[in-house]
């Protein structure tokens, strides 16, 4: 299931002394549409992480969520 986009920003980080990167977060309507999910991805040189957040856990328990696509368990 694709979820839906509510948001998308790009925070600019100044680094941990390998150059500067950024921080993008998009904010998406989760499939019940009561809550949200948050995938937030670091790319910033030598710190390169991304993670996606269900708000709710009603949908948190019944899906896998991975950036912007929810996948039934
Ligand atoms: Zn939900």
């Amino acid at each position: 299931m694709e979820l839906k986009v509510l948001n998308k920003e790009t925070d600019y980080h100044s680094g941990y002394g390998a150059g500067s990167g950024e921080i993008i977060r998009v904010t998406y309507a989760c499939p019940c549409g009561k809550s949200e999910v948050v995938f937030e991805k670091d790319d910033i040189p030598g710190f390169r992480d991304s993670s996606t957040i269900c708000e709710c856990q009603e949908c948190s328990s019944k899906y896998d969520f991975n950036r912007g696509t929810a996948t039934i368990k």
